[in-house]
């Protein structure tokens, strides 16, 4: 994804099984290949993972408002 991947967006390189597309491959992004799957962020399950996810990325988001003139 040539601007990054916005959050909350599918990564367009997931497999139909979730699996990683460009796994071992030099054009994976270095923020992927950094990350190490930790169970604090992770859980047990998918559901897990999806809901401690979501919640970081609405912790850590920036609120983008417009001006009106
Ligand atoms: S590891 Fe990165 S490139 Fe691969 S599917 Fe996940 S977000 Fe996309």
């Amino acid at each position: 994804m040539p601007d990054g991947k916005p959050a909350g967006e599918r990564c367009l390189h997931l497999d139909e099984e979730n699996r990683c597309g460009l796994f071992g491959r030099p054009e994976r992004p270095a923020v992927c290949s950094a990350f190490s799957a930790d169970a604090d962020v992770c859980g047990e399950s998918r559901a897990q993972a999806l809901h401690v996810l979501g919640w970081l990325e609405q912790a850590t988001s920036v609120a983008v408002s417009r001006s009106i003139r």
